[in-house]
């Protein structure tokens, strides 16, 4: 399922109510309609969003991740697991367009006292995905180039 967003998408299955959102848009004001569409598709089919990947640190990407997460903290819902690559030091980017890792990390840990933060993915790791109708894992590969910090998901 994509939602309106920018590239944000959906991932369920016929196995329980667990889903995985991929990249979370914008932040507010642009998230306001990202994250009502969300709020309607959960409401109606009663999935729960328990794994949050981001493919990058750019703002339409990462950028509704406060959102995200306090829709699904007002909703009662249990905190879903957030993944993402870590930014190679080297090119740790500076810049409005972008939410360097730090960032990311500190918002994830005051969602609660019990968060353990981002979980940092390697090239090569595998994400469960214990909704899908296979049961396979997603796989991450490190695809740096449009940012160094980019991934592709299989
Ligand atoms: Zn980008």
């Amino acid at each position: 399922m994509t939602l309106h967003g920018t590239n944000c998408y959906l991932l369920s299955g016929s196995h329980g109510p667990d889903v995985t959102l991929i990249d979370t848009g914008s932040p507010a004001p642009s998230a306001a309609p990202f994250i009502n569409i969300l709020g309607e598709h959960l409401r109606s089919t009663g999935n729960v969003i328990r794994t949050i990947i981001l493919t990058h640190h750019h703002i339409d990407h990462v950028g509704g991740l406060a959102d995200v997460l306090e829709f699904i903290k007002n909703n009662g819902a249990p905190e879903p697991s957030i993944y993402k690559f870590k930014t190679p030091a080297s090119t740790e980017p500076a810049g409005r367009s972008v939410i360097g890792d730090d960032e990311l990390d500190r918002l994830v840990q005051s969602q609660s006292a019990n968060s353990q933060g981002i979980k940092w993915l390697r090239d090569g790791d595998k994400i469960p995905q214990r909704e899908l109708d296979d049961g396979m894992p997603l796989t991450v590969m490190h695809t740096p180039g449009h940012t160094s910090d980019s991934i592709s998901l299989f």
